[in-house]
């Protein structure tokens, strides 16, 4: 293809992985919309099934949503009111949002400027008597440092929930995200990893008795129907989602390394070009991230983001606000420079198109177009 042939670049194309499955897709739905079982149904147990093995986990409980993922892990674990979670300021609302609507108290890290994660070193000096829990969140799909955290669970006996939203497949030393903590949670929000046709979202552990509040948990506290020993909510995955996530589970693996693939050429197309400054993801030796997103950190963040916008080119900012300096979080009574590396990352962090069929084509005209910005 011509380089002059590029001239706009998407930030996502869903449809093009709709495309490739279509054949496989539209018959299962049809199925289901047959078969008149909407809800909870033997494509929502099959999933869980595959999910769990797919995972490396016992255990898997299709929910609706990530954020509902992250609450009824919460609440599995009996966190609630008076209870302090530990958790990085720097990720997606939901992630301490649940935490606050479970009735505790985040309690916010700063993060590794590297990974972008939850730094480690941070934590011990944020556990108090209250503390429950610590809640890393796997974010862009690079594992947080697990190794760390569960050892500083196991000495001061805290439980621990991965925030796995954005990290399908992400792997240390080859065992997945969501089989290190007490319960993982994902999203399969349409956007992500997996993604679904609509909202929904899972649970995993290896803890039997965890599993079955979870799954309890989930409607309505009811272990039995219509008898409510708990007070539960309604998070229900349905059969529509279930039978798509089936079938894209078993395109995941191929998918997951074509996103890393792409991840290491724009990497490479910006070693080579040397732009001063700007600083591709760094992945840590033992880790394996599946690139959720490709996020660099670059000077004039805002003035190469509308320059991009008008060479067509849709990059995004994942997060203009961190969530400690949230509006809806302000009762928490955090202030600005509490988090400096947390802030940092939200004022010189720009995430690039990545998606399932994007062409080498549309990466090189991205790199180069950033080097046009520069070199003004
Ligand atoms: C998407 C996301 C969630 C919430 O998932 P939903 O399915 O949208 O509710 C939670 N945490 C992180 C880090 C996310 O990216």
């Amino acid at each position: 293809m011509d380089k002059t042939t590029v001239k706009k670049v998407p930030p996502l194309r869903l449809d093009l992985e709709f495309k490739e499955i279509e054949k496989e897709l539209l018959p299962e739905i049809e199925k289901v919309l047959r078969a008149g079982h909407y809800i909870l149904g033997p494509n929502v147990e099959a999933f869980e099934r595959e999910f769990a093995a797919w995972n490396g986990s016992r255990f898997a409980a299709g929910v609706a949503s990530g954020t509902d993922a992250l609450l009824l892990a919460l609440k599995a674990l009996g966190i609630g009111a008076g209870d302090e979670v530990i958790t990085p300021s720097w990720s997606f609302f939901a992630t301490s949002g649940s935490i606050a609507w479970a009735g505790a108290k985040p309690v916010f890290v700063d993060i590794d400027p590297k990974t972008y994660n939850i730094d480690p070193k941070l934590i011990a000096k944020k556990i108090t008597k209250k503390t429950q829990a610590i809640l890393p969140v796997h974010l862009y799909g690079h594992p947080a440092a697990m190794a760390e955290i569960m050892a500083l669970a196991k000495e001061h006996r805290l439980k621990v929930v991965e925030d796995c939203a954005q990290a399908h497949g992400s792997a240390i030393g080859g065992k997945k995200v969501g089989t290190f903590g007490d319960l993982g949670c994902f999203s399969c929000y349409p956007t992500k990893n997996l993604g679904a046709c609509g909202d929904a979202g899972i649970v995993t552990t290896n803890d039997d008795s965890l599993y079955r509040e979870v799954k309890g948990l989930h409607v309505h506290g009811e272990w039995v129907r219509y008898f409510s020993d708990k007070l539960g909510i309604n998070s229900r995955l349905d059969e529509i989602q279930a039978a798509i996530l089936r079938i894209k589970l078993r395109h995941l693996d191929g998918w997951l390394d074509e996103r890393i693939a792409a991840a290491g050429r724009y990497t490479e197309l910006f070693s080579k070009a040397k732009i001063g400054g700007v600083i591709p993801p760094y992945v840590e030796k033992t880790c394996r991230s599946t690139f959720h997103q490709y996020i660099l950190r670059v000077p004039k963040r805002d003035e190469l983001l509308n320059f991009l916008k008008e060479k067509g080119i849709s990059a995004g900012v994942y997060y203009p606000r961190p969530i400690h300096l949230q509006k809806a979080m302000s009762f928490l009574g955090y202030k600005e420079n509490d988090l400096p590396e947390t802030e940092r990352a939200s004022r010189e962090t720009i995430s690039l198109p990545l998606f399932h069929g994007i062409t080498n084509e549309e990466q090189e005209y991205i790199v180069r177009s950033v080097a046009e910005f520069y070199a003004r």
